[in-house]
């Protein structure tokens, strides 16, 4: 269902300098069913090279500087997309750019779990209130729900699934900033599901699988071309159903 995106003229990426973000960056220029404007944003353009040469090679994407923690950057980035996306507004936000802050219960403090929250929770919550004028405007020109509309995609993990964190699984990851940082994304995403609805906003959260970037390090199981692959085919066959629900990468419905 990847193909999708040739009916949805404007995609937004947070996060795109490295990881799954660069590869969903690269896999709708090279994919062969490429939107109509991809925006990648990154915190530090300038260092972020490997965009910048994909940005080179095709014109299709252009490259915003967004640091999802500040306020005064998530305007600016807002006012760019808004110039770049004009009356078509924006159809796809995918809230990817995240953090992970390993510490247990002896090494957790109050710091660390703010740290990861503004990142991982209240950052997607604002960045979708600065685009929520440019959806808007998208999802007036369509019916039914989904990419060629206009829908909000907020990159969960199953670590944050407090109904699989029990019983044998309970031992494993033992991570209180990320984990409850993915549990309240997963709510933040519900409340917008509930929120923006009546607009025809789709909003849903979504697993990429355990994939070899930084983050998910050397022994995951999932390339970031096979991770992405899947999350697009999932992205592009997004309908009404879909609406408020978290999903695994292979599609499926995951317990929150
Ligand atoms: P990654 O390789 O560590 O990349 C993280 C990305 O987020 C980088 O582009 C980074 O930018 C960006 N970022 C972090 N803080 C930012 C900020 N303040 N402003 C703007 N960008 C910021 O991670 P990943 O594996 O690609 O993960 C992407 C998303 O998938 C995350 O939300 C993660 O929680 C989720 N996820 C990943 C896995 C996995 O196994 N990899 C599993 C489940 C969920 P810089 O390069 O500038 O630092």
């Amino acid at each position: 269902m990847a193909h999708a995106f040739k009916n949805c003229p404007n995609v937004m990426v947070t996060g795109a300098s490295r990881g799954l973000g660069l590869q969903i960056v690269k896999s709708l220029a090279t994919g062969g069913f490429s939107p109509g404007k991809i925006i990648a944003t990154a915190q530090n353009p300038e260092g972020a090279k490997e965009l910048q040469k994909l940005a080179a090679e095709h014109q299709i994407i252009h490259i915003v500087k967004l640091d999802v923690i500040s306020q005064a950057s998530i305007d600016r980035a807002a006012s760019e997309v808004e110039q770049l996306v004009q009356e078509e507004g924006l159809n796809c936000l995918i809230n990817n750019a995240g953090i992970n802050i390993i510490a247990d219960f002896e090494t957790v403090t109050a710091e660390k779990m703010l740290e990861n929250f503004h990142t991982n929770s209240v950052a997607p919550l604002m960045i979708t209130k600065a685009m929520f004028p440019l959806l808007k405007r998208a999802a007036t020109k369509g019916t039914g729900m989904g990419i060629h509309r206009a829908a909000v995609i907020n990159m969960s993990s199953l670590l944050g699934s407090v109904e699989l964190y029990w019983g044998d699984r309970a031992n494993t990851f033992k991570w209180y900033p990320y984990r409850t940082s993915k549990s309240a994304l997963n709510m933040v995403t519900r409340c917008l599901a509930v929120d923006l609805k009546a607009d025809g906003i789709l909003c849903m959260a979504l697993h990429p699988g355990w994939v070899r970037t930084d983050m998910g390090g050397p022994e995951a199981p999932l390339s970031t071309e096979e991770s992405i692959s899947s999350v697009l085919s999932v992205i592009g066959g997004l309908t009404e159903t879909d609406h408020g629900s978290f999903l695994h990468y292979t599609g499926e419905q995951l317990p929150w």
